[in-house]
């Protein structure tokens, strides 16, 4: 009879069926093929990666008929009763449920007896640090004069909590998480097998969730598959699982970006009533800042199941931004957890994201970052009047209004990674990253804008008139929007009319494709023309971008 769950009927049987662990994999079959094998194996790693298997793999390797070998017949008594979980010779104890001492003490009289029928008398003990500390030391007298004939194999998933000296009796094999691609391969084989309609998305997002294990994987499939008649597509796994949409924490990122602290609490509040578990939203966060991180750093994501218009999101934020982000997700962890009120610990948090610039300086080809910063007027449009002296923590970092001298979002995964650092060019990636930590690596919109008018103004065209009594009024993404307050009306037709033109300096500029928008202001103060007689300081630029007002 067939075993009911993907995960036990499609159990790899073999060495050559067992996906990743290659280290695991050559160091077992070397041992075998060279008679080198020890009396203990510990086996460590997270839950449903493999370990268990490969001991039953091990396990058949050595007891077959044909054996020791590394390709076990499969088909002899001794293989097919191992198969089966009825060999007499093959113990599968589990030790969360046989900790104490008198199941290691019977184990102790057992382990004299002869093996009935293969060559080796194998323990399997799984969860082996769930015995207790009595049992460990009835198990270490048996470790320290095994007989010939006897093998353990422990599987742990918490190696740390196995006694040294039970560990130093071990070869230790650990066990890593499966990668994605390999994850969807295997699931992709058992639709195939069952016949099942399941979408490609649905079929990442599965890997994605199931975090390097397979089993998990597998048995989310099963579930899904019986749960829904038809085709499942991702928003089956999404609503099963209780997952948080990824639309959701790219609409909080651009809330973020927007500072529109009523709009994000309004926003969370929505996502909660709508029965989103906290948690899963705090931790599913994490995972798009990382991906979005990655991205940024022009890195591919390795676990993600987010597809590339989410990530885009990233052109957004400098890596550094990102890395800040998920810096404070990540320290507020233990904090969250034991909160009582986690609702509002998210809507802090979140909260706390709309100044993470104010920690970062301003680039130092900044020219006038020293300049007192002031007040900007709550609207964008009419720019600021009279600011009073921001004292020791101006706003000191554009959030949005960074420009990445990577390539522009429309190109993000094709041209951006190519430019820049090749796909799963890890070192030099990290390179830039360690560059974007050092310095910024991205320019300032502001920045940009500036050198285009110290530019513009050397050419008395009748641009640099145009442009006169101008200023950024909006950054977002790669549009910025110029307010034109000289006789608005005729410039900004003449400025369109050249617009292709502008943008293309512009663009040259900035490293990346931008677009120019032009709107008629109300009159501004001449040194906030962004002109290059008296620039506007980068940090007034941040606060119009923002609207945003020093509040400190
Ligand atoms: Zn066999």
């Amino acid at each position: 009879m067939e075993p009911r769950t993907f995960s036990l009927r499609y159990r790899p049987q073999n060495f050559e069926e067992l996906f990743d662990q290659e280290h695991v994999k050559r160091t077992l079959t070397n041992a075998i093929q060279h008679n080198r094998l020890v009396h203990a194996y510990l086996f460590a790693g997270p839950r449903g990666v493999g370990k268990t298997t490969t001991a039953r793999i091990l396990a058949k390797s050595l007891n077959c008929v044909e054996g020791p070998t590394v390709h076990p017949c499969d088909k002899c008594s001794t293989c097919l009763e191992i198969k089966a979980s009825k060999s007499l010779d093959v113990l599968e104890i589990d030790g969360a449920s046989n900790r104490g001492i008198d199941q290691i003490r019977e184990l102790r009289e057992n382990v004299r007896y002869r093996p009935t029928s293969g060559h080796y008398r194998i323990y399997i003990i799984d969860e082996v640090h769930m015995l207790t500390t009595e049992a460990f030391n009835a198990l270490l007298k048996t470790l320290e004069e095994p007989p010939s004939h006897v093998i353990f194999i422990f599987a742990t998933t918490e190696p740390h909590k196995v006694p040294a000296t039970i560990l130093s009796r071990c070869q230790r094999f650990d066990f890593k998480r499966i990668a994605p691609d390999v994850i969807t391969k295997r699931l992709e084989m058992i639709i195939e097998k069952e016949k099942l309609d399941v979408s490609e998305d649905a079929v990442r997002l599965i890997a994605d969730i199931a975090d390097g294990g397979l089993r998990d994987a597998e048995s989310v499939l099963e579930q899904i598959t019986t749960f829904k008649q038809g085709r499942v597509t991702a928003e089956d796994v999404t609503e099963l699982l209780g997952i948080v949409p990824y639309e959701r924490f790219s609409h909080l990122l651009k809330l973020v970006g927007e500072k529109d602290e009523a709009g994000l609490l309004a926003f969370l509040e929505q996502t909660f009533a709508a029965g989103y578990d906290v948690a899963e939203f705090y931790f599913g966060m994490v995972g798009f800042l990382r991906a979005l991180l990655f991205t940024s750093l022009n890195m591919r994501v390795e676990r993600s199941s987010f597809p590339e218009s989410a990530l885009e999101h990233a052109r957004k934020y400098t890596p550094k931004q990102l890395a800040r982000m998920l810096e404070r997700f990540l320290k507020s962890e233990e904090a969250f957890k034991r909160s009582r009120e986690k609702v509002i610990f998210i809507e802090t948090l979140a909260l706390s994201l709309l100044d993470m610039g104010e920690k970062q300086p301003i680039p130092t080809n900044s020219s006038t970052v020293s300049e007192p910063s002031s007040r900007s007027t709550k609207t964008s449009t009419s720019p600021q009047t009279s600011r009073p002296k921001a004292q020791k923590s101006p706003l000191q970092q554009n959030h949005a209004g960074v420009l990445n001298t990577g390539e522009g979002p429309a190109s993000i995964p094709e041209e951006g990674p190519s430019k820049q650092a090749p796909e799963n060019d890890t070192k030099k990636a990290e390179g830039e990253m360690r560059e974007a930590e050092e310095s910024v690596q991205s320019v300032p919109i502001t920045d940009v804008w500036k050198r285009f008018m110290e530019e513009i103004e050397t050419e008395e065209s009748f641009v640099t008139l145009a442009l006169q009594e101008s200023g950024i009024i909006e950054a977002q993404d790669n549009l910025l929007t110029i307010g034109i307050n000289n006789n608005p009306k005729l410039n900004i037709g003449r400025l369109k009319a050249e617009q292709s033109h502008l943008e293309e300096r512009l663009s040259r500029l900035a490293g990346q494709k931008m677009r120019l928008e032009f709107k008629a202001t109300k009159p501004m103060k001449k040194e906030n023309w962004g002109s290059k007689s008296k620039p506007r300081s980068a940090v007034e630029d941040v606060l119009d971008i923002f609207k945003g007002d020093i509040v400190r």
